[in-house]
């Protein structure tokens, strides 16, 4: 992977004065889900925005629960996370038709992890030539409103994609009528 030139990210480094307790919990409790780029709540999980992302597009899954490790999940905790990561591919391809992804987490600080106590995946679209365009991007007085555009962009596709999902489900579960014989 080459690496994407994101000069935003240095205001974070620079201004490292970490909020209080755990971001991922702090965000979920607030129950302010577009002012935190909060895209979608799941029954162990959610999906969020990198405040401080890579690419565009860049969304981070994690659990409800505030574990360190993916294997520190119950199985169906793991299984949730993967749903959602396949949902955010799906709305992701939908929205903003990125050409690949890069998918991953990073356990431990050793690693890169920047919030390590509260495992999360991150997946980060990809265009051919980004590395390139991505400097557009890189005055900070457009990136808020990049974000928020796209997240207005993205939360309309998740709602989108679960209502389609509910709809799948009823029709999956509705018992077909029997087929009655006509009286010839
Ligand atoms: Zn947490």
């Amino acid at each position: 992977m080459k690496i994407i030139w994101a000069p935003w990210r240095m205001a974070y480094i620079k201004n490292a004065r970490k909020p209080r307790g755990c971001i991922f919990c702090l965000k979920v409790r607030e129950q302010r889900d577009s002012d935190n780029l909060l895209l979608h709540r799941g029954q162990h999980g959610f999906i969020m925005m990198n405040l401080f992302p890579y690419n565009s597009g860049h969304l981070m899954v994690a659990p409800y629960a505030h574990v360190k490790t993916l294997d520190a999940l119950p199985a169906d905790g793991a299984l949730d996370l993967i749903r959602m990561t396949n949902l955010s591919l799906r709305v992701l391809r939908a929205e903003i038709r990125p050409e690949g992804f890069n998918v991953g987490m990073n356990l431990g600080r050793v690693s890169g992890a920047g919030i390590e106590g509260h495992v999360h995946l991150h997946i980060v679209p990809r265009w051919n030539g980004d590395t390139n365009f991505m400097p557009l991007f890189s005055e900070t007085r457009v990136i808020p409103e990049h974000l928020r555009a796209t997240y207005r962009k993205l939360r309309a596709g998740f709602r989108l994609a679960m209502r389609q999902e509910a709809g799948k489900l009823r029709q999956g579960s509705g018992r077909r009528p029997k087929r009655t014989k006509l009286p010839l």
